[in-house]
C-alpha cells in the first residue's frame, strides 16, 4: 500500500477533510449572496467526501458538481448523497484541480474549502476564474496568518509547509490583482479545526495503525498529523483558515 492509499485509509471515514463546519459554509452561502436563486450551476473543487457540497445541496436550488481527484473519496460522497437523498443536486467527478474539463464562464459559483492550496492559491483563482459567468461568485477557505507577526517557530512550520501562507489583506489583494472583487472575509473559528477535524481524525488513529500493522509508514503519517495538532494547539492565535468570498469582476 503506498502513502496516498494510506492518507486515503485515514481520512476516509472523516465527515470532512479539513478544518470546517456546516455554519462556516452556511455563513459563506450568506455572504455569497446566492441564496434565493434558482438553477445555479456550482463546481466544489477538492470536495473529499462532500462536507460542503452536501451543505450547498441541501441549501442552494443548485446543482453541484463535486470535483476530487481521488475516487474512494468521491464513492463516499455519492453514498452521503444518496443518504441524504440529495443526487440528483450533485455529481461527483474525478478530475484533477490544475486540469479542469469544465466550460468556460459556465458556472455561478465555485467552491473550494481547505484544498486550493494543492496547486496554490494565486495559480488556482487565476486559472479557475474564466470558468465563472460574469459576477459569478468564488468562495475559498485558504490557510491564513490572524496577526501581522507571530512566533519564529510557526512562523517557520508553515512557511516551509506553505510559502503562500499570508495575511487576510495580502489575500484579498490578491484577489483583486486576479480580477475579483471580494465581497467577505471571516477566520474559521477554533471548533472547526478541533472537534469537527483533528479530535475525530486522532479517534481513528489507533485502528489506523492496527489495521496496518503498525507499518513504519502509517507510523510516519500519524506523527506528521500529530505534529500539524500540536503547532495548532499552541499556536491557534496566530494562524487559521481564511474563508473568502469575491465576485467575477469586469475588465
Ligand atoms: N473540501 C473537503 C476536502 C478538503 S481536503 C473538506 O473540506 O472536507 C483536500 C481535498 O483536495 C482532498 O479531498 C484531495 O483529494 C483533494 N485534492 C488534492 N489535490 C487535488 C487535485 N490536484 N485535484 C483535485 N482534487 C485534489
Amino acid at each position: 500500500m503506498d502513502n496516498l492509499d494510506l492518507i486515503i485509509d485515514l481520512h476516509i471515514d472523516g465527515a470532512r477533510q479539513g478544518p470546517g463546519s456546516d455554519e462556516a459554509t452556511r455563513q459563506a452561502i450568506a455572504l455569497s449572496g446566492l441564496k434565493g436563486k434558482s438553477g445555479l450551476k456550482i463546481a466544489d473543487i477538492g470536495c473529499g467526501t462532500g462536507a460542503s457540497a452536501l451543505v450547498l445541496a441541501s441549501e442552494l436550488d443548485a446543482h453541484i458538481t463535486g470535483i476530487d481527484f481521488l475516487q474512494p473519496f468521491l464513492d463516499r460522497l455519492t453514498a452521503r448523497a444518496q443518504k441524504h437523498a440529495l443526487s440528483e443536486r450533485i455529481t461527483p467527478s474525478l478530475q484533477s484541480m490544475d486540469a479542469l474539463d469544465l466550460a468556460e464562464a459556465s458556472l455561478d459559483a465555485i467552491w473550494s474549502e481547505g484544498a486550493i492550496y494543492n496547486i496554490g492559491f494565486e495559480t488556482g483563482v487565476r486559472n479557475w476564474r474564466p470558468l465563472l459567468k460574469p459576477g459569478g461568485v468564488l468562495a475559498v477557505s485558504e490557510i491564513t496568518w490572524l496577526t501581522d507577526t507571530r512566533p519564529n517557530e510557526v512562523e517557520d512550520h508553515w512557511t516551509s509547509a506553505y510559502p503562500q501562507i499570508a495575511t487576510a489583506s495580502a489575500k484579498i489583494e490578491t484577489l483583486e490583482k486576479c480580477g475579483y472583487t471580494p465581497i467577505g472575509y471571516f477566520p474559521l473559528a477554533p471548533h472547526c479545526w478541533l472537534e469537527n477535524y483533528y479530535l475525530p481524525m486522532q479517534q481513528r488513529f489507533s485502528g489506523f495503525l492496527a489495521q496496518h500493522k503498525d507499518a513504519p509508514a502509517a507510523q510516519e503519517i500519524i506523527a506528521a498529523e500529530q505534529h500539524e495538532i500540536d503547532i495548532y494547539k499552541r499556536f491557534s492565535e496566530f494562524f487559521s483558515y481564511g474563508f473568502y468570498l469575491a465576485r467575477k469582476a469586469a475588465r
